[in-house]
C-alpha cells in the first residue's frame, strides 16, 4: 500500500554539494509532550557517501557550531558585564 503524500525520500536526492548519493547514517526518534499528549518526531541523518565531501561538510558544521558557541558566551558576557556594572536602581 502506497503511503499517502509521502514525500520522496531524501535519499534519493543527490548531494547538493558534489552530486554524489546520499545514505542515512543515523535514525531515531525524539517524544516530544505537548499539550495534547505526546508527539514522536523521527530523525533521519543523511550523509554524502562521497567521503571527502561529507568531510568538508562535517568542518563546516563544526566551524558554524565554533561560531554560535562563541557569539552565545560573548552575550553571556556582555549580559554579565552590564548586571555588574549597572548600579542598582531601587
Ligand atoms: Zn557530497
Amino acid at each position: 500500500m502506497p503511503k499517502i503524500g509521502n514525500p520522496k525520500s531524501s535519499v534519493d536526492i543527490p548531494c547538493e554539494r558534489c552530486g554524489s548519493k546520499r545514505k542515512v547514517s543515523k535514525k531515531w526518534t525524539e517524544k516530544i509532550e505537548n499539550s495534547g499528549g505526546f508527539m514522536v518526531l523521527e530523525h533521519t541523518q543523511i550523509i554524502c557517501t562521497n567521503k571527502e565531501c561529507q568531510a568538508e561538510f562535517d568542518k563546516l558544521v563544526l566551524a558554524d557550531e565554533a561560531k554560535r558557541e562563541k557569539l552565545k558566551q560573548t552575550k553571556l558576557d556582555n549580559a554579565a558585564k552590564r548586571a555588574s556594572e549597572t548600579p542598582q536602581i531601587v
